[in-house]
């Protein structure tokens, strides 16, 4: 729990020995003082106010990058803003209405078919992990789905055993080793147990600690191989990544999709802040969707991403 404390906390460099090549991931304290967003649909209209002129425009885009759009993505936003806005229309709903915009054409979350269905679930320490993978299993096991959760973060004693009361809670099969096991072969196991069992879904926690990177990337790197070996392939690999992080996340993103291809990202703790616009960002420039979005601590509290949800919560 110290480790999960203070991977979350510091600011993680590469040291002066490390290998260069691949930029370190800066982990920062999320920036909870001042809600970059607060009140983006009054300041959006109060640029308005005096017509849609280029300093409007430089003000908007602006206002979504400090919203942690991301540069990319706030310059798209406000091209396609340009080009559909006309007056009197409300600029805040037509900005609101092109934010969720970004996403269309996406795929959104299904259940991976398949004997059982693999899904292997990555992100740093903190971002809410190992809570949205109990959120997942009992929402399969609410749609009537049998589940096996694998505890291949070995790393942290912790995560075992949240993840043993999750899978008590949901009604799901867990497969765990003791600390310090490997985690392939944690995974090997629960592919194994979970076609003994009949499981159709099968979710691998892994780890998210950060001391350096190569060696975590290089551990999930070998979960993912061991995984295709024994399973046949990986439906999906879900990145969770926290909603209060700022341009950080967009790192986070890059490294894990680098190392193991991430096919969707989690955006856990919706609730309670009027941010997230870090996943535009990554949308953008990663050209990952977002399936899912955990609203709270509760088991109900994980739905699909609602884009229009999403938009109206980051500008009003
Ligand atoms: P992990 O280290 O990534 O496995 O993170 P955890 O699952 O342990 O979550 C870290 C903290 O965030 C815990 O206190 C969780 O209860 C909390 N948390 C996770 N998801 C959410 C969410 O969607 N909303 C809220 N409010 N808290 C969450």
């Amino acid at each position: 729990m110290l480790v999960a404390a203070v991977v979350a906390t510091l600011v993680v460099r590469r040291g002066r020995g490390e290998p260069t090549g691949a930029p370190a991931i800066d982990i920062m304290p999320p920036r909870a003082a001042i809600p970059a967003t607060a009140g983006l649909a009054g300041r959006i209209r109060s640029l308005f106010e005096r017509g849609a002129t280029e300093e409007t425009w430089r003000g908007l885009e602006d206002a979504l990058i400090r919203a942690d759009v991301g540069a990319a993505a706030a310059a798209a936003i406000v091209g396609r803003v340009r080009a559909v806005y006309r007056p009197p229309a409300d600029p805040a709903e037509v900005v609101t209405a092109e934010i969720a915009g970004t996403f269309d054409g996406d795929p959104s979350w299904e259940a991976p078919k398949g004997t059982p269905g693999i899904v292997m679930v990555v992100g740093v320490n903190g971002t809410g992990k190992t809570t949205t993978i109990g959120k997942l299993a009992h929402r399969l096991r609410t749609e009537g789905r049998t589940v096996t959760l694998a505890a291949s973060d070995t790393f942290r004693a912790a995560a075992g055993e949240q993840l043993d009361i999750w899978a008590d809670r949901a009604g799901a099969h867990l497969v765990a080793a003791e600390r310090g096991a490997d985690p392939g072969s944690v995974a090997f196991d629960a592919v194994q147990s979970a076609r003994a069992r009949g499981s159709d879904v099968l979710i691998v926690d892994t780890a998210g600690r950060l001391h350096t990177r190569e060696p975590l990337m290089e551990e999930l790197r070998k979960v993912k191989r061991v995984l295709e070996k024994a399973a046949g392939r990986v439906d999906e690999v879900l990145l969770v990544l926290d909603a209060t992080t700022g341009q950080n996340g967009i790192a986070q993103a890059r490294a894990f999709t680098e190392a193991v291809r991430v096919t969707g990202v989690v955006l856990a703790k919706m609730d309670g802040t009027a941010r997230g616009g870090i996943v535009l960002a990554v949308r953008e420039e990663l050209g990952v969707p977002v399936k899912l979005m955990g609203t709270g601590e509760r088991p109900d509290d994980l739905a699909p991403f609602d884009p229009r949800a999403f938009a109206r919560r980051l500008v009003a």
